[in-house]
C-alpha cells in the first residue's frame, strides 16, 4: 500500500527521543523553549508557542485576539475542519469565503465582496482564518490590505505550509497576520506525533497564549495580580487549558527541523515529475504559482466531461490497486453538523465543483520513484 503522506523518523529522531525519556524532565524542561526558538528563528517570527495540535494553536490564538459570543470568524470551506471548530470553541459565529478555482485558497474578490455586503447589515467579521491550502500561500497582500479597511485580525492556518514563502518571507513570519499556526500531525511537513505551535510578533498576544497553554497559570511574579504567598506561589489569572507539548516531542521536532529543506526540496523534485508524467491526462494538474510552496499535497483534478468514469469509480480503482488516495477536503459546509446550522448544498459553488473532481495523488518526501511511476501507470489505466 502506498499512502497518500507519511512521516519519516530517522535514527537521530529516535536518539533525540531516547535522551529526553532518560533525563529527568518528560515535560516543562528545556527543549519546548528551545524548540520554539528555533522554529521561530526559521520562520523568521518573533514568538513561537508549542502546543499539543494545531487545533489547540487555533484555540488560543482566537483567544487571544478576543474572539467570543456574538462575534463571527471566517475562514474557507476546503480545509480540515479544525479552522472552522475553533470559533465555535469561542461561542463565536463561522462563516465561509468561497475559494479562487486555480489556487484551491479564498478568493480574495469574492472576500471583498463578502466584506462589503457584510459592513452594510453590520456584521463584520472580527477574525479571518485564510488557509494556505497544500502549501501554497494565500494571496496575503490583498487580504492583509483588507484587514486595514475592514478591521478584522487575521491567523494563518499554515498546517501544510511549513518552509513556503511568500514574497521571500518565510510562512510564519506574519508580516501579513497577527498569529500563524502550523500542524505537526505525522501527515504534515515535519512531525512530533502530535503537535502545532503559534507563531506571533506580537508580545501581549505571545504571553496570552503562553498563558491559556497551561492552565492560565502564571509563576512570573511581574505577570501577578497579587504579590506572592512565597516561592511555590502561582496564581491562575485567566481560564485557561493544558495544551502543552512534551520535551521528547520538542526534541523528535527540533531534529525534524534540521531536515526541513530536504523535504521541501524532495517535495519538489516530486511534483515536478507528476506535472510532467500526468501532463497528458484527461486531467489538470495544481497550477502553476510564483510563491514557493511547501506541497503537502498534490492535488489532481478529473476532467469528468472527458472521461468515461466517476471520480468515485477513479479512487476506488486506485485504492483496489494499492494506492492510497485521499480527498482533501470535503468542503465544511456540507458536513451534518454545519448543515444543522443552516449551511446548504451550493452556499460555495466554487468549493462543491472543486470538491467533485478532486483527488490527492501520494506526496512524501520518502516516496519512491518507481512508488510515483506506480501510482501514475495505475492513475492512467484507470481513467479513459
Ligand atoms: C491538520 C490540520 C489542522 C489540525 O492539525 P492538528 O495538529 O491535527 O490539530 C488544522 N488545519 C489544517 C488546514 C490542517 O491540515
Amino acid at each position: 500500500m502506498i499512502p497518500y503522506g507519511r512521516q519519516e523518523v530517522t535514527e537521530d529522531d529516535i536518539e533525540a527521543v531516547v535522551k529526553v525519556l532518560r533525563s529527568e524532565f518528560l515535560t516543562q524542561g528545556t527543549l519546548v523553549p528551545a524548540f520554539e526558538e528555533k522554529l521561530a528563528n526559521y520562520c523568521d517570527a518573533a514568538y513561537a508557542v508549542a502546543v499539543n495540535s494545531a487545533t489547540s494553536a487555533l484555540h488560543i490564538a482566537c483567544l487571544a485576539l478576543g474572539l467570543g459570543r456574538g462575534d463571527y470568524l471566517w475562514t474557507s470551506p476546503i480545509t480540515f475542519v479544525a479552522s472552522a471548530n475553533c470559533a465555535l470553541y469561542c461561542g463565536a459565529n463561522v462563516d465561509f469565503v468561497d475559494i479562487d478555482p486555480e489556487t484551491f485558497n479564498i478568493c480574495p474578490k469574492m472576500l471583498e465582496d463578502k466584506l462589503i455586503k457584510a459592513e452594510r447589515i453590520g456584521c463584520l467579521p472580527k477574525i479571518l482564518i485564510p488557509v494556505h491550502f497544500s502549501g501554497r500561500p494565500c494571496d496575503m497582500k490583498a487580504i492583509w490590505s483588507l484587514s486595514q479597511k475592514f478591521g478584522f485580525r487575521i491567523i494563518e492556518d499554515a498546517s501544510h505550509a511549513l518552509g513556503a514563502r511568500y514574497h521571500s518571507n518565510p510562512i510564519g513570519s506574519c508580516r501579513y497576520s497577527d498569529i500563524t499556526v502550523f500542524s505537526f500531525h505525522p501527515v504534515k511537513i515535519i512531525t512530533t506525533g502530535e503537535g502545532g505551535a503559534a507563531l506571533t510578533n506580537q508580545i501581549h498576544l505571545a504571553k496570552k497564549m503562553a498563558l491559556l497553554r497551561s492552565h492560565g497559570i502564571t509563576r512570573d511574579s511581574a505577570e501577578m495580580i497579587r504579590s506572592p504567598d512565597g516561592p511555590w506561589y502561582y496564581e491562575q489569572t485567566t481560564l485557561g487549558f493544558n495544551y502543552r507539548l512534551t520535551d521528547f516531542q520538542a526534541a523528535m521536532g527540533i531534529s525534524q527541523l534540521d531536515r526541513l529543506n530536504n523535504y521541501l526540496v524532495r517535495r519538489h523534485e516530486i511534483s515536478n515529475a507528476y506535472d510532467k508524467l500526468l501532463a497528458h491526462l484527461p486531467l489538470k494538474i495544481p497550477s502553476q504559482d510564483s510563491e514557493y510552496s511547501a506541497l503537502h499535497l498534490y492535488v489532481i483534478q478529473l476532467d469528468l466531461d472527458n472521461i468515461t468514469q466517476s471520480r468515485d469509480e477513479v479512487f476506488r480503482s486506485l485504492r483496489d490497486r494499492g494506492i492510497n488516495v485521499n480527498v482533501h477536503y470535503i468542503p465544511i459546509h456540507m458536513q451534518p453538523y454545519f448543515q444543522a446550522m443552516g449551511f446548504r448544498r451550493g452556499d460555495f459553488p466554487v468549493a462543491e465543483r472543486y470538491y467533485s473532481k478532486a483527488i490527492s495523488l501520494p506526496m512524501f518526501p520518502a516516496l519512491k520513484d518507481e512508488d510515483q511511476l506506480k501510482v501514475v501507470s495505475v492513475l492512467s489505466s484507470a481513467i479513459s
